[in-house]
Formats: C-alpha cells, sequence, structure tokens
C-alpha cells in the first residue's frame, strides 16, 4: 500500500521504575521517553480512504546510544518530521528516508519507524508480525533481569522472578572475576532451578572473560549464554572468549547494523546477536541483522533497553516473524511503575503472547503536553 504521512508529533514522559536498574554501565531509577505518533492516509486496495494513527516510542539511553529524551524529541521535530511529513510511498520507501537522515539518532528513527509500522498494519487490518510476514499466535519464553547489586539482593531479586513464574534470568555482571562468582553462586543458590544468560555490558577484560567462564562452567553453573563480555570495538577480543568459551558467546553491544553483523559473522566473534530496535534505527535494519545471522547459522535474540511497552511490543512482533529469532529478553514494562498504553503482548506464568488486533495492537496512549 502507498499512503501519505499526514502528521508526525511527539509527547514525552517520565516514569520512575519499581527498582533501581544496575548495570555494568548505569544505573537508573526512571526512564523519560518520546512516543512519536503519525497519521497515515491513503486508500486500501477496494479504494476506500483510510486513516490510521500508528505510534512508536523510544527511551532515553545515554549511556548506550548516547541519545536523551530531548535529543530523541529534538530529532524527531526537526529532522526526521521536515523529511517525511507530506511524503508519499510504501512502507519501504519510508523506512529507507528515515535511515538516510544521517548518522545516529537510533532510538528517535526507531520510534518514528515503529510508528510507520503500526501505521501499516492497520491500515492492513493484520497484527505486524503477520504484516512482516510471520505469525502472531504463538509463544515464547520471557526473561526477567537482575540487576548488578550484592550477592544478597540479587538472588532476592532472582527468587522473586522465579515466584512469579519467570524460568530464566538474566543477571548483569561485569564487576571483577571474584566478586561476580559471588553474585551467581548467590542466585544458583536461591533459584537452582532457573536457566541463566549472563551479561557483562562490556565490563571485563579478555582475561578475566576467559577466566570468569571457565570457572562458571568448571563448577556446572546453568548458563545459556553470555552477553557482551568484553568491549564492543574489540572484535578480536570477543573472538578469542568465544573460541574459548564452553558456553554460546552473544554480542549486543558490538552489533547495531547489518555491517556490524556481517563483520561479527567474519571474525566468527558471535554465536548470537541481540537484536535491539533503539540500536538498528527500526525494523528493516533490524530484519536486515536477523537475515545475515540466518544466511550463516547464528540465532539472534530479540532485546531491548529500558523501554516502554509500545517499543517493547514492536521487538515482540519482530521476534515472531522471524526465524532466525529464537529467544527474546522484554522484560523492561514490568519495572515500569506505570506501563502503559494497554495491549500489544501479554505475559503470563514467563510466556510473552502477542494481543493480537491489528498493528501492534495497542490502545492509543491520551495525548500529553510535549513539555511535560
Ligand atoms: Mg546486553
Amino acid at each position: 500500500m502507498r499512503a501519505r504521512l499526514s502528521s508526525v508529533r511527539a509527547h514525552r514522559h517520565r516514569v520512575p521504575l519499581l527498582r533501581p536498574f544496575v548495570t555494568a554501565a548505569r544505573r537508573t531509577d526512571s526512564v523519560e521517553y518520546v512516543v512519536a505518533e503519525v497519521v497515515l492516509t491513503g486508500e486500501d486496495a477496494d479504494g476506500r480512504p483510510v486513516r490510521v494513527t500508528g505510534q512508536g516510542s523510544a527511551a532515553e539511553t545515554a549511556a548506550v546510544t548516547g541519545e536523551t529524551a530531548q535529543s530523541i524529541e529534538r530529532l524527531l521535530m526537526t529532522a526526521l518530521r521536515p523529511a517525511l511529513e507530506g511524503r508519499t510511498g510504501d512502507l519501504r520507501t519510508f523506512s529507507r528516508l528515515i535511515a538516510a537522515t544521517g548518522t545516529g539518532g537510533t532510538s528517535a528513527k526507531a520510534a518514528l519507524e515503529v510508528a510507520l509500522h503500526d501505521a501499516w498494519g492497520q491500515a492492513a487490518g493484520i497484527p505486524l508480525a503477520e504484516l512482516l510476514g510471520g505469525r502472531a499466535d504463538g509463544a515464547m519464553p520471557n526473561d526477567m533481569t537482575v540487576s548488578l547489586e550484592s550477592p544478597e539482593t540479587m538472588a532476592a531479586h532472582a527468587r522473586a522472578a522465579f515466584d512469579s513464574g519467570t524460568r530464566i534470568l538474566k543477571i548483569k555482571l561485569g564487576s571483577s572475576p571474584e566478586a561476580d562468582r559471588r553474585r551467581l553462586g548467590a542466585v544458583v543458590e536461591a533459584v537452582p532451578e532457573v536457566r541463566l544468560r549472563l551479561d557483562a555490558n562490556q565490563g571485563w577484560s579478555v582475561e578475566e572473560a576467559c577466566r570468569s567462564l571457565a570457572a562458571f562452567a568448571a563448577d556446572g553453573l546453568p548458563v545459556d549464554l553470555v552477553e557482551q563480555p568484553v568491549a564492543a570495538a574489540d572484535t578480536a577480543g570477543l573472538a578469542r572468549v568465544r573460541a574459548e568459551s564452553a558456553v554460546p558467546i552473544m554480542a549486543d553491544e558490538s552489533v547495531w547494523s547489518p555491517d556490524d553483523a556481517r563483520r561479527l559473522v567474519d571474525a566468527q566473534a558471535a554465536d548470537l546477536f541481540n537484536i535491539k530496535l533503539a540500536k538498528t534505527g527500526g525494523i528493516a535494519a533490524a530484519l536486515e541483522i536477523a537475515d545475515v545471522a540466518q544466511e550463516a547459522g547464528l540465532k539472534c535474540m530479540m532485546g531491548a533497553m529500558m523501554e516502554p511497552r509500545i517499543s517493547i511490543t514492536a521487538a515482540a512482533h519482530l521476534a515472531f516473524a522471524h526465524p532466525a529469532v529464537t529467544t527474546i529478553d522484554l522484560d523492561s514494562p514490568a519495572w515500569f511503575a506505570e506501563d502503559v498504553p494497554d495491549g500489544g503482548f501479554a505475559e503470563e506464568r514467563g510466556m510473552l503472547r502477542l494481543c493480537g488486533g491489528p498493528g501492534l495492537g495497542l490502545r492509543r496512549l491520551p495525548p500529553e503536553d510535549s513539555a511535560a
């Protein structure tokens, strides 16, 4: 379908988190995010007029993407809006126009590109996962993140997540190997039944990573994968860790674009990619990374920053749309003191399902003063 992008708007929101989110790179108590709203007009296949509103979102993640809510809103309204508003085309055309709007600002671009995908799905009357060629009726096990805290606090958070039905925990590590081993020991003692994903967020040297992973393996810890053990730019280091590790290595901060994915494949530096829309700048590039993975025989996880439900719903649709995406790490809405709007996806006993409905399947967020 070809359609006209009639308007682009942005609203800012700040939401406290229910508990601090702590990684090797940052500590966060609240999240400010931007909702991008687009109005699309056109005609459906039968020539009937269509007018739909789509939404996407982007959260401040200065420690990772360098973007604040202010910079996201500014890019949306002063660069992306003038470049796209009033233009007519198909969805692919708009994705290309967004990607061509300079480098950086990937969160802002993702918010707008997701809003357009939501609108296109609504115009077609089908869930986004189906618009992307997948099915919207499956279920995937989700995980719950345990922040980088004291061993006792991490054990308590792990137990609480287990009691609420989660069977996969993502454990934030990345300090000294000895301290990380104590944290992991406390978690495993508290919840011996869970599977673990470890995320060092670039916190280890190559030597520390190799030493830690060998120790974890020797102790028989239930670790399914290790995310970004070393610095994002250290492709050779990542490849060395992967060569020595008995556990699959996932690239996160090292993979932002399809070119990054190809470089990591060529260097044999990763077994898995963590795809986040806030890094790729939207769905088109995310799918391209998944294609690169599939061709190389790698698998992907759909992850996200500490982002609101709109962003997470988009990531979930993509997870159900591409065969190379076999795992998800989409727990951030459960951290938000105010998790709006309704719909999109539902989670029960650790299993995530899409709610159905066209596009993202969300209810619209009531407009708010953009200065709020
Ligand atoms: Mg990560």
